[in-house]
């Protein structure tokens, strides 16, 4: 159980705070010496071959952030919020707890949670924010949240009014109510 009386903001870990693709990209060329597209749709992976890169933690261990995760949540550490990370993984969250402090992202604390275990969550502490890759999950938890916003991907290409595209995480703040001085 989480505080009552907290600010949360909560962040999905891949396609939001770990380049899953771009990892894909040099996991895939160098397993397989085969290419993956940007828009991750139409890659040639059989189910074998994802479920094995999905299980593997070497996999995830050597993904590059999204650009602005460490900056992004650093401002929120700051200015007092507290951060909880979400990942449906199905590796044990050890190494994704290493992989956020090495590249100094800052948490309070990194759950396991499937899509339905997310919106009981946002049900329990009604966060200030939730940021996902996944429309359907944004869609799902949009009403126990202040705001939800979904990072731009090829495959949440999506016309909904009532859900906030953002292209870069630093764009979330005035979102939150907050303003940021975007250089430095
Ligand atoms: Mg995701």
């Amino acid at each position: 159980m989480y505080p009552k009386n907290a600010e949360y903001c909560v962040f999905d870990l891949d396609g939001v705070l770990a380049d899953i693709v771009k990892g894909a990209q040099k996991y895939v060329d160098y397993m397989y010496g085969r290419h993956v597209p940007d828009t991750w749709i139409g890659h040639d992976l059989d189910a074998e071959e994802l479920e094995e890169m999905l299980t593997n933690e070497e996999f995830f261990a050597f993904l590059p952030p999204i650009k602005n995760a460490p900056k992004a949540l650093k401002t929120i550490e700051k200015l007092d919020y507290k951060i909880i990370i979400v990942t449906g993984r199905k590796i044990p969250i050890g190494p994704s707890v290493s992989w956020l402090i090495d590249r100094g992202i800052p948490f309070h604390d990194v759950v396991p949670m499937n899509k339905k275990d997310r919106v009981d969550l946002a049900k329990q502490i009604n966060p200030l924010l939730f940021v996902e890759d996944n429309y359907e999950t944004a869609k799902n938890v949009k009403e126990y949240c202040y705001k939800t916003l979904v990072l731009a991907h090829p495959w949440n290409d999506f016309k909904n009014p009532d859900i906030t595209i953002i292209r870069d995480l630093m764009d979330l703040f005035p979102y939150i109510g907050v303003e940021v001085c975007q250089k430095g």
